[in-house]
């Protein structure tokens, strides 16, 4: 069984790693922060509460981001796993996922953190465009998609995510440094960390990320 959490600073690559994972290993992703867009662009009234939180860099507040996170794990498509990306990001919700998990059936049993220097983060999300129908990711120097402006997978148009600007992204990643990195040790004292290499090529990472869930799948 494969019940991962994908973690790393904003820039990392989650997003890249999380859509080969899941087409690999046929798990459901569950991201938080698409959960969140997805909220925002309906106009619920999770979204309108969330909104200036997520464009200002913020964090959404934990109980309800852990509320969303129960009910979307308690569905049946992750009772042969999952992957979570973007949650848990403060103690509170690893230690309310850890007290979740084994109350829902959906106990972790992985987690990966993928680590990129500051100026590098910094360099790759401000020339970050996604699609919004699709959610895939380019970069307008290192991954340009082969027309301009337009998704190579769905032909959707590219735009520049409302907090993917300079102010927003310092908030991103103090808040990264002060809430998120604490986990690491959490999850080592879990035994379930597993570490890599951000900066390697997405590719090589992903050859390195399959063979250790390859392995931890047997
Ligand atoms: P990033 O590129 O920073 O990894 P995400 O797409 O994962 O972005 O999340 C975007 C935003 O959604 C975050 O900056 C935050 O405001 C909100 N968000 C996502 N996940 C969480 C969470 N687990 N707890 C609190 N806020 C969250
Ligand atoms: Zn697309």
């Amino acid at each position: 069984m494969l019940n991962i959490i994908l973690m790393g600073p904003p820039g990392a690559g989650k997003g890249t790693q999380a859509k080969k994972i899941i087409d690999a290993f046929a798990i459901p992703h569950i991201s938080t922060g698409d959960m969140f867009r997805e909220a925002i662009a309906k106009g619920t009234p999770l979204g309108l509460q969330a909104k200036a939180i997520i464009e200002s860099g913020g964090l959404v507040s934990d109980e309800i981001t852990v509320g969303l996170v129960k009910e979307r794990l308690s569905q049946p498509d992750c009772a042969s796993g999952y992957l979570l990306d973007g949650f848990p990001r403060t103690i509170p919700q690893a230690e309310a996922l850890k007290k979740m998990g084994p109350e829902i059936g959906r106990p972790v049993n992985l987690v990966i953190d993928i680590s990129v220097p500051d100026e590098e983060l910094v360099r790759r999300i401000s020339g970050r465009r996604v699609c919004p129908k699709c959610g895939a990711s380019y970069h307008v120097t290192d991954m340009k998609p082969s027309k301009e402006g337009i998704c190579d997978r769905c032909g959707g148009e590219l735009i520049q995510r409302k907090d993917d600007n300079e102010a927003s992204l310092k908030v991103r990643l103090e808040n990264y440094y002060s809430s998120t990195a604490p986990l690491i040790d959490f999850y080592k004292a879990e035994g379930l960390y597993h570490h890599f290499e951000g900066t390697i090529g997405h590719v090589e990472l992903f050859r390195q990320i399959e063979k250790t869930l390859k392995e931890a799948k047997q």
